[in-house]
């Protein structure tokens, strides 16, 4: 476990080495213990904002052969309090099938019905509508948040361009759309265009970060945000202004 003693102006670094050495090598747990964590910090995502994931391999009790299982905050609840009975475990091969059968966007509420067919996890909590959004990644951890600093930077006139003036080629873009199986297309894509970025920008919406563990994860998406809160106060201290005015209102749909 790193000893980090990097130091955040603008977020809460709350990672303690101790408490996560505890937890051992459980994922679910140190994913828990993420989630709890970066809710902690309401500057990081709002009350009942984002969510989060991580996978493991598990024992198929149908075949008795190892499957790969993400497990994501269910429907509801808030990431600051997340814990087992808050989740759901999914096979992400059968998520990644569902691509097989989506009929686009007029397809979206049926194939909320269908994660439902997805589970591993007999006590799941029910699936979210951001699951697709999350499986259909091929990342270990991700982060989804709803920073203030990057609901700024999402909800600018020319949030692509600042998202590229921020991070350069290491942060994908997303234009804003209603959360579904289409976006976790949409995301799929931008990551296939953009291979080897950081994380996705949600235009009007919010933020996607992802990393190899817990840990990694956390720093990514800790390291996101202070850089989108210190260009937001180098461009107030030059303009007295944020960006071009605000385009529309940011995204924050309440339990997902
Ligand atoms: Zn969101």
């Amino acid at each position: 476990m790193e000893n980090n003693t990097k130091t955040f102006k603008y977020v809460d670094y709350l990672w303690d080495d101790q408490k996560a050495l505890s937890l051992g090598d459980n994922q679910v747990d140190l994913f828990l213990y993420r989630s709890n964590i970066l809710g902690a910090d309401l500057r990081i995502t709002n009350y009942g904002g984002g969510n989060t994931s991580c996978r493991t391999i598990e024992k198929d009790p149908l075949t008795n052969e190892d499957v790969e299982v993400m497990w994501i905050k269910g429907s509801g609840g808030d990431i600051g309090t997340l814990n087992r009975s808050g989740i759901a475990g999914i096979y992400t091969n059968r998520l990644r099938d569902l691509k097989n059968v989506y009929g686009g966007l007029e397809d979206e509420d049926r194939m909320v019905g269908l994660f439902n067919h997805c589970i591993y996890d007999l006590d799941s909590k029910a699936p979210s509508i951001d699951t697709p959004l999350h499986g259909l990644l091929p990342f270990a951890h991700i982060d989804h948040l709803h920073p203030d600093a990057l609901i700024a930077v999402a909800a600018a006139k020319d949030s692509e361009q600042v998202t590229k003036e921020i991070w350069g080629d290491t942060m994908g873009w997303v234009p804003w759309q209603r959360p579904g199986f289409d976006l976790g297309l949409q995301i799929e894509k931008c990551l296939e265009d953009n291979p080897g970025i950081r994380g996705i920008v949600l235009g009007s919406h919010g933020l996607f970060t992802w990393g190899d563990t817990s840990y990694e994860c956390y720093m990514n998406s800790l390291e996101v945000i202070e850089m989108a809160s210190e260009f937001i106060e180098k461009k107030i201290k030059e303009k007295g202004s944020v960006f071009g005015g605000q385009k529309m209102k940011a995204y924050q749909k309440k339990s997902v």
